[in-house]
């Protein structure tokens, strides 16, 4: 399915650190097409809804803080596997365990200062984009490199 969708957002330390532009570059360079992308101050209300798996964790209070200290681009990302193929551009949770080459592998050190955020299934892609995006916020068109990314549709 060349139709799946993906939350993808940049945290508060990568935009502060200026890293918009590369980690844009890394999905759209991919092949993988933007449908939405808003740069936002979300509520802790939302971000409570967005973490909720996470609320009995130690480190949770901290991971609000962080994730409310400054804007954050919040994007949907489409293609053929992207939800799990994000992950893999992303790199792991750790920092220090995320291969060169990944985004985290690139940027970042520290679980708690990671710069960026993918879904983790598709079921959670649902839910997340829902969350952060009204449905008119989600454009439809055809990417016109379409036909030189993908074999059949
Ligand atoms: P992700 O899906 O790879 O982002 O990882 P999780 O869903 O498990 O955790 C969400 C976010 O919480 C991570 O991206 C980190 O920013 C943060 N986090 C996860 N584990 C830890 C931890 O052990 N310590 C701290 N300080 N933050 C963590
Ligand atoms: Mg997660």
């Amino acid at each position: 399915m060349s139709n799946e969708q993906t939350f993808i957002a940049i945290k508060p330390d990568g935009v502060q650190r200026g890293l918009i532009g590369p980690i844009i570059s890394r999905f759209e360079q991919r092949g993988f097409k933007l449908v939405a992308m808003k740069l936002v101050s979300p509520s802790r209300e939302l971000l409570e809804k967005h973490y909720s798996e996470l609320a009995d964790k130690p480190f949770f209070p901290g991971l609000l803080s962080y994730m409310l200290s400054g804007p954050i681009v919040a994007m949907v990302w489409e293609g053929r596997d992207v939800v799990k193929t994000g992950r893999a551009i992303l790199g792991a949770t750790n920092p220090l365990a995320s291969a060169p080459g990944t985004i985290r592998g690139d940027y970042a050190i520290d679980v708690g200062r990671n710069v960026c955020h993918g879904s983790d299934s598709v079921e959670n892609a649902k839910k997340e984009i829902a969350l952060w995006f009204n449905e008119n916020e989600i454009q439809q068109y055809k990417h016109s490199q379409f036909d030189w990314i993908y074999e059949k549709p």
